[in-house]
């Protein structure tokens, strides 16, 4: 084994379960606890998970500084611990936090609302479960705004009714 982790105060028995990367981490994804919002990925070793375990606050190690990071010591924005899940085969975390303020370094919320990618494939507006025939609202097109009869041909407003979608 060349791989061995670097001694840390984790569980050991945590450890033995934890399938790290070549490097020894783990990615660990960050969601607001309540709302549900996916926050930020960021990157644990032992240690750093053994402290976000047990400090109450959100421990990252980061790959750039290669050092430990506490979310919010430099900017305020801190992550309270609400509790921490192992996916099905251990090798990602799911830390579900408090988040003060803006998770993400260039402050927004999240790091993922500012480089959303088109979708183009099939079903990406329409998240019905397939398989179940629900007459769904057909393609009539809209009346326009429904006060007083329509007369004549209505032009523009080649509406879909798609719902806004919303934030
Ligand atoms: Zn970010």
């Amino acid at each position: 084994m060349t791989s061995t982790p670097p001694p840390s105060s984790l569980d050991p028995e945590i450890a033995a379960r934890l399938k790290r990367s070549a490097d020894g981490l783990v990615p660990a994804i960050a969601q607001q606890y309540d709302t549900g919002e996916v926050l930020m990925l960021g990157w644990m070793d032992d240690e750093a998970l053994h402290r976000t375990l047990t400090t109450g606050r959100c421990t990252y190690w980061s790959r750039s500084r290669r050092e430990y990071w506490v979310k919010g010591d430099t900017s305020g924005h801190v992550q309270h611990v609400k509790s921490v899940a192992l996916d099905c085969d251990a090798d990602t975390l799911l830390v579900q936090v408090d988040q003060v303020g803006a998770a993400c370094h260039t402050g927004a919320r999240t790091c993922f609302e500012a480089d959303v990618l088109t979708v183009t494939g099939p079903g990406a507006p329409e998240p019905g479960p397939s398989g179940t025939p629900e007459p769904g609202p057909s393609a009539a097109p809209e009346p326009g705004p429904s006060a007083g009869p329509v007369s004549g041909p209505v032009t523009g407003r080649s509406g879909s009714g798609t719902a806004a979608d919303g934030q």
